[in-house]
């Protein structure tokens, strides 16, 4: 298995992670620094950096425990946000690792979260042109 001496998730702290689940693919662990009370991460356990690098064991090991976990926080919790970031633009850090990983982010009507950050995306969020749609369908396409 790929491993990466300077990667936190290749060289888990197990005094400071609490692991709530790990078979041979991937780890389920409690997000520390966290956004939300509750918000995991689910790694698979090679040392990868996009989504187009899993097997598909992998991919179906991770959207069970994506499912699974998500059943958990739903039980305290009004709702769940499931985020991957893939921004290799920014350097490694305390709160980047460059290490696929998955969130799963317990949400609340209003929450910190929310009104701290999620709010300002309301300023962001528009309606494309029929212009702006052409162009995208474009360049999607001719990704193809
Ligand atoms: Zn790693």
């Amino acid at each position: 298995m790929k491993k990466m001496l300077d990667c936190p998730f290749c060289n888990i702290d197990h005094v400071k992670t609490m692991t709530l689940f790990e078979d041979l693919l991937v780890r389920v662990i409690l997000s520390n620094p966290s956004l939300m009370p509750g918000h995991l991460l689910i790694i698979p356990k090679r040392h990868i950096l996009n989504i187009n690098e899993l097997s598909k064991e992998e991919v179906s090991s991770i959207f069970e425990n994506l499912n699974k976990f998500q059943k958990v926080l739903l039980k305290n919790n009004e709702g769940c946000d499931i985020r991957q970031n893939f921004r290799p633009f920014i350097k490694q850090s305390q709160y980047k690792v460059d290490h696929l990983h998955f969130h799963l982010i317990p949400r609340n009507n209003e929450d910190e979260l929310y009104s701290k950050s999620m709010i300002y995306e309301r300023d962001v969020f528009r309606f494309l042109s029929q212009e702006e749609m052409n162009k995208l369908m474009g360049e999607m396409n001719n990704a193809n």
